[in-house]
C-alpha cells in the first residue's frame, strides 16, 4: 500500500513525501482511512510504529476540508498529552505535515510563560497541542474556548492515567461539545482504560498494531547480572567498548538520573540528565544535543522519556530496572523505531530479580541472559528491598511535588495530578517520577 491510495489531499501528500515516506506503517494504512470517515478509533500503538502520522494526517485532511467562517478560528482539533516532550513533538509533527495547509497550530505546556500562548490562542488556533494541566490553566484564565473543538485525541492516554491526570482529562471532556470525533491512542489497556474508553468513544473502530504488551520485534534484547555497586562501571565498559554513540540510559529517580550523568561525565563520557526537576529549557537543550550527537548518553527517568521520538536510537539502558513491567516495553520502545534494529540492555542487581521476572511474565518470553567477564555477581551480597520512594536521599527534591523547579505556573495542576496518583502511586513507589519525570 501506498500512500496516495488513502485518500489524503495532493498539499499532505507532498508534505508526507518531503519526509521521505512513501508507504504508510501498519497503523497508519489502518487508522488514516478509519479517521477520514468520521469514526471513533480505539488504537493499541506504541511509540515508534508511526501513531502519531497515523492521527494527524486524516485530522489536517478534515479540518481543511472546511474553511473558517468569517476569520474566526476556534480551535477545532485537541490533541492531548502526558508530557510536554510529547506534546512538542505532536506539534512538531502537526506542523510538518501541514506545512502546505492554511492551519494553524499551537502547542502549550506548563513550565514556561503563559502569556505567550495566550498572545497566540487569541490569534485563533486551528489544532492545539496541550498537556492537560497547562489547557486547565488557560481555561481557568478564559483565554480559552473549547466549545468549538470536532476532534478529540488522547494520545498515550495509559500515561496520562499513570500520570494522574484522569480528573484533568475529565475537566477537559466536560468543556467540550457532546457531538465530536473521539481518538484513543494507548500503548497498554489497564481496565482504567476500558473504563475511559467505555464512556469516551462512541462505537469505536479497533485499531491493534503490535500485540499488547510485547516488545517490537526489531529490538534485541539482553540483561546482565551485575552487583549494584559495579553498574555504573559496567556501562562505561559497554558505551566504550562497543563504540556506543548514542544512549539512552534509564534510572528510576530523578536524583540516581543526575547522579549517573555525572559520573559518567568523570568516566570522560559527555552526559546529561532529563527529569522534572529540570526547567524546561534545560530538558529542551539536553534532547537537542542529544539528538545532534553533542551529548552520548542522555540519562533519563521514565516520565521525562516517554514520548521521546528520536530516530534509530541504537541503544537503550536500563540502569535500573522499572517498577511497573509495563515501563519496560515504553522504554525499550526507544530503540528499532520504524523498522531500525536497537539493542535493549538491562543492568539487573540481585534486588532487581523480581522484577525482572514480572518483565518477564508481562512478555510471555524469557529475556536473555548474558554474563560479562569480571562482573560476576558476588552471591554474598543479599537482595535488599527496593528503596520505594525514598531514592532521594541526599538527592533533597526527588518526592511529588518537588518538582517545581523552572515548572512555575504549570508546578500547581500538575503536581496536583500526580499527587492525586491512583493507589498504583503507592505500589510504584515512584514519587519522584511519577510526578513528571
Ligand atoms: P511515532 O510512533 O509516531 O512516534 O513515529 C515513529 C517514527 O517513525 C517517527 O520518527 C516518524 O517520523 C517515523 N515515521 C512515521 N511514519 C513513517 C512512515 N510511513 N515511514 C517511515 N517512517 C515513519
Amino acid at each position: 500500500m501506498l500512500f496516495t491510495d488513502l485518500g489524503l489531499s495532493a498539499e499532505i501528500l507532498r508534505a508526507v513525501s518531503d519526509q521521505g515516506y512513501t508507504e504508510p506503517t501498519p497503523i497508519q494504512a489502518k487508522a488514516i482511512p478509519t479517521v477520514l470517515e468520521g469514526h471513533d478509533v480505539l488504537a493499541g500503538a506504541q511509540t515508534g510504529t508511526g501513531k502519531t502520522a497515523g492521527f494527524t494526517l486524516p485530522l489536517l485532511q478534515r479540518l481543511s476540508e472546511q474553511k473558517p467562517a468569517n476569520g474566526y478560528r476556534p480551535v477545532r482539533a485537541l490533541v492531548l498529552t502526558p508530557t510536554r516532550e510529547l506534546a512538542a513533538q505532536v506539534g512538531e509533527s502537526v506542523e510538518t505535515y501541514g506545512k502546505y495547509l492554511p492551519m494553524r497550530s499551537a502547542v502549550i505546556f506548563g513550565g514556561v510563560k503563559i502569556n505567550p500562548q495566550i498572545a497566540t490562542l487569541r490569534k485563533g488556533v486551528d489544532i492545539l497541542v496541550a498537556t492537560p494541566g497547562r489547557l486547565l490553566d488557560h481555561v481557568g484564565q478564559k483565554t480559552l474556548d473549547l466549545s468549538q473543538v470536532e476532534v478529540l485525541v488522547l494520545d498515550e492516554a495509559d500515561r496520562m492515567l499513570d500520570m494522574g491526570f484522569i480528573h484533568d482529562i475529565r475537566k477537559v471532556l466536560a468543556l467540550l461539545p457532546k457531538r465530536r470525533q473521539n481518538l484513543l491512542f494507548s500503548a497498554t489497556f489497564s481496565n482504567e482504560i476500558k473504563r475511559l474508553a467505555d464512556g469516551l468513544l462512541d462505537s469505536p473502530t479497533l485499531i491493534e498494531v503490535a500485540r499488547r504488551n510485547t516488545t517490537a520485534e526489531s529490538v534485541a534484547q539482553v540483561a546482565h547480572f551485575v552487583d549494584k555497586n559495579r553498574k555504573r562501571e559496567l556501562l562505561s565498559l559497554l558505551i566504550g567498548s562497543g563504540n556506543w554513540k548514542q544512549v539512552l540510559v534509564f534510572t528510576r529517580t530523578k536524583h540516581g538520573a543526575n547522579r549517573l550523568a555525572e559520573q559518567l561525565g568523570k568516566d570522560g563520557l559527555t552526559a546529561a540528565a532529563i527529569h522534572g526537576n529540570k526547567s524546561q529549557g534545560a530538558r529542551t537543550k539536553a534532547l537537542a544535543d542529544f539528538k545532534r550527537g553533542a551529548v552520548r548518553v542522555l540519562v533519563a527517568t521514565d516520565i521525562a522519556a516517554r514520548g521521546l521520538d528520536i530516530d534509530q536510537l541504537p541503544h537503550v539502558v536500563n540502569y535500573e530496572l522499572p517498577n511497573v513491567p509495563e515501563d519496560y516495553v515504553h522504554r525499550i520502545g526507544r530503540t528499532g523505531r520504524a523498522g531500525n534494529e536497537g539493542e535493549a540492555v538491562s543492568l539487573v542487581c540481585v534486588d532487581e530479580h523480581k522484577l525482572l521476572r514480572d518483565i518477564e511474565r508481562l512478555l510471555k518470553t524469557e529475556v536473555p541472559k548474558v554474563a560479562i567477564d569480571g562482573f560476576t555477581p558476588d552471591p554474598s551480597i543479599k537482595a535488599e528491598p527496593i528503596q520505594n520512594g525514598r531514592q532521594n536521599r541526599g538527592g533533597g527534591r526527588s518526592r511529588a511535588g518537588g518538582n517545581r523547579g523552572g515548572n512555575k505556573s504549570g508546578a500547581r495542576s500538575h503536581n496536583a495530578g500526580a499527587s492525586r496518583g491512583r493507589s498504583a502511586g503507592a505500589s510504584r513507589g515512584q514519587a519522584g517520577s511519577r510526578s513528571r519525570g
